[in-house]
């Protein structure tokens, strides 16, 4: 990853740095470990790793012997680049984490946080945000996953899927009904451990390469403590966290985006055909220089919606969407280009284009398919203009 350029003119000298270091980290010292895992499967000495070199503590900052659920969307964004950009398992891991924590850390009573934080925080303990249902994914009022009162808790019962790190997270962010018919408004979120009585799942294989499965809840006792926030809040808990986390999906796009480009770069500059290195191939090259200037656009869109994020503008809903759009469709693009550039060598197993295809096509679908995405900017766009008081 380059250092100071006229494309970074817009981030400090810390904010690069805090760029780079990672982007390195990554490749030298979390890639082997990530590599030493299984496929498919939570790779426990990689989340340690990621606590031992400080990564974890940035998304779970103490101030006075408290955790701050207050941390820099922008610097959120640079790490998950560095780390996608250099080792992208590291970076799902990284993400998640984050992902399933944010519930506890914004809406969970004091106890519970002061109860899981400090293995969360440590990479002891894995994390995992449970929302998605098969009858309802990206309709989310569509939810329903059951919670009856009873005596000092819940009983929940149904199914969720899709879940990352599921099913051998440690403990779970679960949103599940508590009014029926209310739609949205009738959901709580819940901290659920993973190895509570009644809680089973199992592994589903996908084309993306990190762990994903399926929960199902057999009449599970949740106590009263464990619920995060107000009964029939979870919406709102849901997606204070979503918001928090979408311009940083962007940044894991781009980061792999990044990783595709410089390959290609340096593969065109070596690989000879018809007697001249491909770069000299104006197809090769312009292709390229308007992939690499979509990918600078949709960088600065993502680091626009997390600075507004961390400046109290309010909503950052349409420009997270925006950056979340751009940044995982052009990435899409950077990554089947970059395959196309190479040519066979870039589909044989373990390339790291091979590996970063596979990668890429998921976060067009989670926290929000594309289609999801034009719809809340599409909403904003044509949202009667506000009237200002006299
Ligand atoms: C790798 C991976 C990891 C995931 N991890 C998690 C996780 O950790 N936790 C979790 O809760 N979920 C997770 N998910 C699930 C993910 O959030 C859902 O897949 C997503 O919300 C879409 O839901 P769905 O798959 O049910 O598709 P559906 O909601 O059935 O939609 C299918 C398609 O229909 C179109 N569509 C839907 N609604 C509209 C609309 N209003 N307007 C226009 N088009 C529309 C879109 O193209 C959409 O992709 C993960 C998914 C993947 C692939």
């Amino acid at each position: 990853m380059s250092g100071a350029s006229a494309l970074d003119a817009h981030l400090s000298d810390e904010q690069r740095e805090l760029l780079a270091s990672t982007a390195e980290l990554a490749r030298t010292t979390l890639a082997p470990v990530a590599a030493a895992g299984a496929e498919g499967a939570v790779n426990r000495p990689l989340l340690k790793l990621l606590a031992e070199h400080g990564l974890l503590g940035r998304l779970f900052p103490r101030e006075n012997g408290s955790w701050r659920s207050d941390v820099s969307a922008l610097d959120l964004c640079l790490i998950r680049e560095g780390l996608a950009y250099g080792c992208t398992e590291a970076e799902t891991a990284f993400a998640l984490q984050g992902l399933g924590t944010f519930p506890l850390l914004q809406a969970g009573g004091p106890e519970v946080v002061d109860a899981w934080l400090p293995r969360i925080a440590a990479g002891e303990a894995v994390a995992g945000f449970a929302l998605s249902e098969p009858q309802a994914g990206s309709d989310v009022a569509a939810l329903a996953l059951a919670a009856e009162p009873d005596g000092d808790g819940y009983r929940l019962t149904g199914e969720k899927t899709w879940i990352s790190n599921a099913p051998e997270a440690d403990v779970y962010a679960v949103f599940a009904r508590t009014s029926a018919g209310s739609g949205a408004r009738g959901l709580t979120a819940f901290l659920v451990p993973g190895d509570s009585e009644g809680l089973s799942g199992e592994h589903i294989e996908l084309l993306s390469p990190h762990p994903v499965g399926r929960l199902v809840f057999d009449n599970v006792h949740v106590p009263r403590e464990h619920r995060l926030g107000e009964v029939d809040g979870g919406f709102r808990v849901a997606m204070r966290t979503l918001d928090m986390f979408r311009p940083s999906v962007g940044a894991f796009a781009i980061g792999m985006a990044q990783a595709a480009i410089d390959a290609t770069v340096a593969y065109a500059n070596e690989r000879v055909a018809f007697g001249k290195p491909l770069k000299d191939f104006q197809a090769v090259s312009h292709r390229m220089a308007d992939i690499a200037t979509r990918v600078q656009g949709a960088r600065l869109l993502v680091h626009a919606a997390a600075t507004a994020y961390d400046r109290g503008i309010r909503p950052t809903t349409q420009a997270a969407a925006m950056a979340k759009l751009m940044a995982t469709e052009v990435a899409q693009e950077a990554v089947d280009a970059s395959i196309q550039f190479h040519g066979a060598v870039a589909l044989q197993r373990g390339h790291l284009l091979e590996h970063l295809y596979r990668e890429v096509r998921a976060p067009r679908i989670y926290e929000g398919a594309s289609e999801i995405q034009r719809e809340i900017i599409a909403r904003a766009l044509f949202a009667p203009p506000r009237k200002e008081h006299a």
